[in-house]
Parts: C-alpha cells; sequence; structure tokens
C-alpha cells in the first residue's frame, strides 16, 4: 500500500514527492515516517525535487552500449548543460528492455528506439516546444507475433484474445491437482526466470506447505540486460500468462496473486489489466470461477524500479513495501513468501506455457518438442525437452524474441532465425545470459569446460569448440560450466571486448542492492580494476597482480554474497582474463602511466 500509495501521489504532483507528501501517506496508512522515507531514499523511480522539463534517459548496457549510446549520452549531456540547463536532463540508465531496436532512450517517460543523438536532440527540444513527436511502441513488434507460436494452445489469429480459459474451465468442472503436477512434471517444464528449477516441484511445495493463505506471484520484472522477450509474450499473448496464474492458483489454493511488472513497461500493464478484466468477465478469474468454490483475486503491481527487484526473493519485500533487499535463503518463498506465507512465484513465461502443456496431451507434446540428437551430447539428448523463448540481439541481421526447441544449436538460432551476422561481421564474442555469464570468444578452449563433461562428451582430439554449436539447452550448458539466460547478445567484428565487458561490470556495479560488504564493495573493485587497463594505467608487472586480485575477490564474492547479483557480478571480468588475453595484452600496449603506489592518483580519478 505504501508503494501504491507513493506512485499515486508522486503522479498526482507531477513527478515528485514532497516532505509533506512522505508525511500524509504515513498518516494515511498508519506506517511510521521512516518507512515511506525508507523506500524514497531506495527507489530510483521516486524523486524529491522536482523533474527537469525534459528528462531524457538512455540505455548504456550491453547492445545499447555496443551501438554507442555512451557517446551519445556524453554528446546530449554536454549539449544540455550548455544550452539548457534546468530545462532538459541527460542521463544513462540500466537497460530499458529493447534491445532488439538499440539505442533505446526514454523521454519524459515515452519509448524512442533506434535514433541517433541528432534525432534524440530534437525530439528533447520537440518537448520544450510542446511539438511532440510521436513515441515507438512495443505492440509495433508483439503484433506481428500473434498466432505464430507454438505456446498459444487457442490458434489466435486477431489482437483481441480469443482464448476461453479452456484449461481453467476443466479444472473447475474436475478439479485434479495431481493431474496438472503430473503433466507439468511430464512436460519437464523449467523454470524459465534463469534458475531452471522444475516447475512441477515448486508448485507441489506451495501445495503442501501450511500457511493461513496463499499467494501467487508472477515476477515480470525482465530486468536483466539483452532481455525482452516476456515484454512481447504480455503484450502479444496476454491471456496466457493471466491463465496459467489462475490455474497455478487452484491447484496450490490460493486466493490471491500478482503480477509484478517493470515499470518501463506501460503498454504490456494495459493489457494485462484488460486481459485481467476479460478473463473476470467470462468467469474465469473473480468469484467462485466458472461456478467453482473457488475464488482468485488477479492484480497487477508495477514496481517502484532497480534490476534487483528482479530477484524473488527482493521482489516479495518490494510487494512488502520494503526496500528491495534480497532475503537470506532457507527459507524458501514456497513455505515463507509473501507476508510469510506459502508464496508461488513463477516467471511471465513458466506461466505462460502451462496451458499449452495442459491441453495438449497432459506434457508429452511439450515433452516431444526439444531437439534430439544434439552435437556433444547426442547420447543422451532424449533427455533435452521442451521449447522456450530467447532474446537475441546485437550484431544479428534480425534481433528479437524468438520460440525456439530447447537444445538447438547457438550458430542456428543466429543463422535460421536472426537471418544471420550483419553484413561483414564475424562473431568475436557472445553473452549467453545477458551480463551474468561473462562473454564467451568465437572459439572456446575445451580445458575451460567442465572436466567430467568433456571426457564424457567431448572427442579427445578436440581442443576448441565452436560457441555457433553450444546447445541452447540449461542442463547442457550447467554440465559445461557454462551459464544460458534468455538474452543473448552477439558481439561482432569491431565490437571492443573490453570495453564491453567494463559495461557489464558497471551495470552489477550500479545495480548492486549495498545489502552485503562482498557485492557493493567488491563489484566496485573489480570494475576499477578494468577502468585502470581500459585507461591504460596499468603495467605488465602489476597484471599478475591484477588477475590474482580479481580472482580472489571473485571467489569470496561468489562464496559470500547473498543473491545472484553478488555470486556473477566479477564474471564479465572473470572472462575477459580467461578468454581475451590478447586485448588485455593490447590494452597494456597502450599503457600510459605507471601508477601502482604513485600518490594521488585516486584523489586524481575520484576528482
Ligand atoms: Fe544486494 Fe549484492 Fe548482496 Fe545481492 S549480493 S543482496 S545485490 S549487495
Amino acid at each position: 500500500m505504501i508503494i501504491q500509495a507513493l506512485n499515486k501521489r508522486q503522479k498526482e504532483r507531477g513527478g515528485y514527492l514532497t516532505d509533506v507528501d512522505l508525511r500524509g501517506i504515513a498518516a494515511e496508512l498508519h506506517v511510521p515516517l521512516h518507512r515511506v522515507q525508507a523506500l524514497v531514499s531506495f527507489y530510483p523511480h521516486y524523486r524529491t525535487e522536482p523533474p527537469p522539463h525534459v528528462e531524457v534517459q538512455i540505455c548504456r548496457d550491453m547492445t545499447c552500449h555496443l551501438r554507442g549510446s555512451v557517446d551519445i549520452i556524453d554528446h546530449l549531456s554536454n549539449w544540455a548543460r550548455l544550452h539548457h540547463t534546468n530545462e532538459i536532463h541527460v542521463t544513462g540508465v540500466s537497460c530499458l528492455g529493447r534491445c532488439d531496436r538499440a539505442p533505446a532512450a526514454r523521454i519524459n517517460e515515452q519509448l524512442y528506439v533506434l535514433r541517433d543523438a541528432g534525432e534524440l536532440q530534437s525530439i528533447a527540444l520537440g518537448y520544450l516546444s510542446d511539438d511532440i513527436q510521436p513515441a515507438n511502441s512495443d505492440w509495433e513488434l508483439a503484433e506481428k507475433k500473434i498466432g505464430t507460436w507454438e505456446i498459444e494452445p487457442y490458434n489466435s489469429q486477431v489482437s483481441e484474445p480469443t482464448s476461453s480459459y479452456s484449461s481453467v474451465r476443466d479444472y473447475a468442472a474436475h478439479p485434479e491437482p495431481d493431474r496438472v503436477l503430473k503433466a507439468l512434471e511430464t512436460a519437464g517444464l523449467l523454470g524459465m526466470g534463469g534458475a531452471g528449477g522444475r516447475a512441477f516441484m515448486k508448485w507441489q511445495d506451495v501445495r503442501q506447505a501450511k500457511g493461513t493463505s496463499k499467494y501467487i506471484v508472477c515476477n515480470g520484472d525482465e530486468s536483466e540486460p539483452g532481455t525482452f522477450k516476456d515484454r512481447d509474450l504480455m503484450l502479444a499473448a496476454p491471456h496466457l500468462v493471466v491463465e496459467g496464474m489462475i490455474l497455478a492458483a487452484l491447484v496450490v489454493g490460493a486466493a490471491q496473486g500478482w503480477i509484478y511488472l517493470r515499470h518501463e513497461y506501460p503498454e504490456q500493464a494495459v493489457a494485462l489489466q484488460r486481459e485481467i478484466q476479460r478473463a473476470e468477465q467470462l468467469g474465469a478469474l473473480g468469484k467462485n470461477i466458472f461456478k467453482s468454490d473457488h475464488s482468485f483475486k488477479l492484480e497487477v503491481f508495477v514496481s517502484p524500479g532497480n534490476y534487483i527487484c528482479g530477484e524473488q526473493t527482493a521482489l516479495i519485500e518490494a510487494m512488502e513495501d520494503k526496500r528491495a533487499e534480497p532475503r537470506n535463503r532457507p527459507p524458501e518463498l514456497m513455505t515463507n513468501g509473501y507476508q510469510n506465507q506459502p508464496t508461488l512465484l513463477n516467471n511471465v513465461e513458466t506461466f505462460s506455457w502451462v496451458p499449452a502443456i495442459v491441453s495438449r496431451s497432459s506434457g508429452d507434446w511439450f515433452a516431444k518438442q526439444g531437439r534430439k540428437n544434439v552435437r556433444f551430447v547426442a547420447d543422451v539428448s532424449e533427455a533435452i525437452r521442451g521449447m522456450r523463448f530467447f532474446s537475441i540481439s546485437g550484431d544479428v541481421n534480425r534481433p528479437g524474441a524468438y520460440e525456439v526447441p530447447s537444445g538447438i544449436p547457438l550458430g542456428e538460432l543466429i543463422d535460421d532465425y536472426c537471418g544471420g551476422m550483419l553484413p561483414g561481421k564475424e562473431i568475436v564474442a557472445v553473452a549467453l545470459s545477458g551480463p551474468s555469464g561473462g562473454l564467451l570468444p568465437p572459439r572456446i578452449p575445451v580445458k575451460a569446460l567442465n572436466r567430467r563433461f568433456v571426457e564424457k562428451h567431448v572427442p579427445a582430439d578436440v581442443t576448441e569448440v565452436d560457441v555457433r554449436d553450444i546447445p541452447l539447452d540449461i542442463n547442457v550448458a550447467r554440465a559445461m560450466d557454462i551459464m544460458i539466460g534468455a538474452g543473448i547478445v552477439i558481439y561482432g567484428t569491431g565490437a571492443d571486448v573490453l570495453n564491453e565487458v567494463l559495461a557489464c561490470s558497471r551495470f552489477f556495479r550500479n545495480e548492486s542492492c549495498g545489502k552485503c560488504v562482498p557485492c557493493r564493495i567488491g563489484s566496485q573493485k573489480i570494475t576499477e580494476m578494468g577502468e585502470r587497463l581500459a585507461e591504460g594505467e596499468m603495467t605488465a608487472e602489476e597484471l599478475p597482480v591484477l588477475q590474482e586480485t580479481a580472482l580472489q575477490l571473485s571467489q569470496v564474492m561468489m562464496a559470500t554474497s547473498i543473491c545472484g547479483l553478488g555470486q556473477v557480478a566479477s564474471n564479465p571480468m572473470r572472462s575477459l582474463f580467461g578468454f581475451f588475453p590478447s586485448r588485455v595484452q593490447e590494452a597494456l600496449a597502450t599503457n600510459r602511466k605507471p601508477v601502482l603506489g604513485v600518490p594521488g592518483l585516486r584523489e586524481e580519478r575520484d576528482a
């Protein structure tokens, strides 16, 4: 209630909150003032001063970074400072989820994509003179996807959803939770939010957990740089996530649920709210679902911001009107989630697969969809099941969100779905899990892969694996010691790997919530190391010390950080040292000033 009240008040006042507002909300909701202040100081969405007339926010991560967004930010900031101080404010922000149309920007909360510095400048000026240029829409892309995906069991061909909520209707008539759980188990549906746990086990755990109430939460806070597939799913098929959540509620016995949505997805919020109303009118949602004894209330919760809100326990903290700082686990959300009650939290794609899985041959259909006879693991590739969505961007011809069979090689995704690499570009690096897994080189030395996997699956005479041959399956990748997420970025000829790695490190440094020291300090230290290297401030003699220190720091961060952010924050720099030694040597060759131990450098840099 506090967060929703703050959102409402900030909107009413025109984009900021005053001390009177905070006191008013505290009094109205009968909470101490410090709780309201704690939220306002934590979430960047809240302001305590009037916003500038024009606010330009430009994404500085991964694909936007590759497209030169940092130069655009510098150029526009200087221009605004010189000519429009107090009127136009330009700032770099974390990923806006439009990597397929980089560079992406928001001007006064409106989306503008694929614009250069000159175009953004003229759009900003338009806001000053009330000559506002039309913004871009996600619907332009999502509309083309309607009816093209296997995830859609209703063969919808029109822009208005035609789903009849048949799986919910069937369940209401014949409530058999074990049948649904068995279908999910047979299908082998994995959580699509990154961790890749088996969906049916989570559902079962919440069903069996004891509590006075149970809750369903859908994680729609898709903020990992390079990832934007849920964005299209929620627009093109909002009925699937709603149906999946209703079914989950019926199975586990939950009476209330929320779709937690990042605030940069306003069109998706409207689509979901409209679909919730449609489901209520159909009788699939609300009191006595399809005349049964079950009731379920579903709402959209718009996030107050920050990447860390996508971490499942941080998200629950935000929903409880607290700072979105991840919790120590255990206990897990399945037993102690929202309001300390059993809570089922899955992401958008996971819930969205449920209607197709349940309605098509009880999971068998999905299980058979995985690519078989996969390179390296042909003998066990029967175990690869299902389909999934990948967001792919960077130096490919057709970046976008694609639904593919699990296990297809990366090269096939690039060639057959994305139309190949951009003309004249060869792969120089690949990020298979946003910034979290670091960057992989075009040919991965076999010695960098998991030893047991190599002994079992890689022929003895093979010394390198082509990155294009990596099977896009979470279990295979995990066995290889490679991270696969939903966001893939392809860096082609001309990309500066050191600079791209640094952008990834800065992202984690910027987004650390600061709760635990190893992550808060470690992400800063590791970024500083990369900056010194990139800025030519390091000698060849220092390099071994730096690498050893980075390795130790990384081990400490992995072992002691509370959440996944701190555990992966050092991966980009580690991948630079491990996979791109020639780029490191190049950086050393440009050494400008050996500075280790030279007093005053830190002060100079800070200044
Ligand atoms: Fe916060 Fe980082 Fe600790 Fe996660 S690891 S809780 S982001 S400080």
